[in-house]
């Protein structure tokens, strides 16, 4: 099997496969969503990811299909006229696009790829991209306090490449989400959202019920441990048993934190690649972009495939003069080794 290093669709646990056998055993998968028996999976697997992702009592967690879904549910559900997107990336840039199109007044905020996201603007909703996975950078929770301090709107994040990799301060946002085909470490299909309770005061004052995903719906069924449709429920399987085994999110996240700082000076000081954004108080803890030649990208991944080993493509605008990997909790400091090795002698 290919060691891969995509930041997404990204390595599966190697216990996915054992779980998946267990899925089919116990009889979950053939049981109707509103069943107890599915609902019992549900709230453990809520009860779980609190404790584990040390998400506060208070917040609200629902099951959704995709974070791409999540952009959608925003517009329609939090936003009376506006929404305010700061993003120095593709996939804060596509959020922005999409909610346009669905009708939404956007005020787009780009920033530079090495500045920090500081914003000066209030709205009565902002959307941020925790971290940009298109190229390797993130908001670091010292620049969200700073934002959370200038407004009194909402905050949405969009924490698909983060969530479960990165120790938020949950509390400096409304709205949190993710899929699970990256940190999570299992296969897409699967959209987490997590969210407060202003974030809840706001649907209810918009009070928007003209969509099956509206959130107010979303929130009522994910209040008695069902789902607003019927849910990816190996997914969710899966994601229980991988929560039962991985150590809470504070120590995960300061490991891959260290793993993250090795890599970027192994990249900028032992070889001729460089890292993409240059500012250390932005570079992502989850996903690594590296630069150089057009050319040597294009043979390093050729390389690296006939070494058993994926490398990520670049994306948007970096995508002939970057390469990516995925620094998230299903890669093992061994697999870490195997690539610095490569990469030495490539
Ligand atoms: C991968 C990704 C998405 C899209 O996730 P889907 O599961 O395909 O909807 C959105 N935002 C960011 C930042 C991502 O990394």
């Amino acid at each position: 099997m290919i060691l891969s290093f995509y930041p997404g669709p990204s390595k599966v646990y190697p216990q996915v496969a054992t779980y998946l056998q267990d899925a089919y055993q116990s009889g979950i998968l053939s049981v109707n969503h509103r069943s107890a028996e599915a609902m019992e999976m549900v709230k453990e697997t809520y009860r779980l990811l609190h404790e584990k992702l040390e998400i506060p009592a208070e917040y609200s967690i629902a099951f959704i299909s995709s974070a791409t879904e999540c952009w959608e549910i925003i517009a329609q559900s939090l936003t009376r006229q506006q929404s305010l997107h700061a993003y120095n990336g593709a996939f804060g840039q596509k959020w922005a696009e999409y909610t346009q199109k669905l009708g939404v007044e956007v005020i787009p905020k780009p920033f530079d790829l090495n500045d920090a996201c500081e914003l000066t603007e209030d709205a009565e909703l902002i959307c941020l991209t925790q971290n940009e996975t298109s190229n390797g950078t993130q908001i670091r929770m010292a620049t969200l306090e700073k934002i959370r301090e200038q407004t009194t709107g909402l905050i949405a994040l969009d924490a698909t490449s983060s969530m479960a990799g990165v120790a938020f301060n949950w509390q400096l946002g409304d709205l949190w989400f993710a899929s699970v085909q990256k940190c999570f470490g299992l296969p897409a299909g699967l959209g987490i959202m997590i969210y407060s309770p202003r974030a809840l005061r706001r649907a209810e004052e918009i009070n928007e019920r003209n969509h099956y995903n509206s959130l107010l719906f979303i929130h009522e069924n994910a209040a008695k441990f069902q789902t607003h449709y019927t849910p990816n429920v190996l997914n969710i399987y899966l994601l229980k048993r991988m929560l039962e085994q991985v150590p809470v999110l504070s120590e995960v996240a300061a490991h891959l934190k260290n793993r993250a700082q090795a890599m970027i000076q192994f990249f900028n000081q032992e070889t001729h690649w460089e890292i993409l954004a240059e500012n250390p108080l932005i570079q992502s803890d989850t996903v690594l972009a590296i630069t150089g030649e057009k050319e040597k990208i294009n043979q390093i991944k050729i390389n690296a495939k006939s070494h058993g080993i994926m490398l990520g493509n670049g994306y948007g605008k970096w995508k002939e003069n970057t390469f990516r990997i995925a620094n998230f909790p299903a890669l093992t400091d061994n697999e870490f080794s195997i690539v610095k090795h490569f990469i030495t002698q490539s």
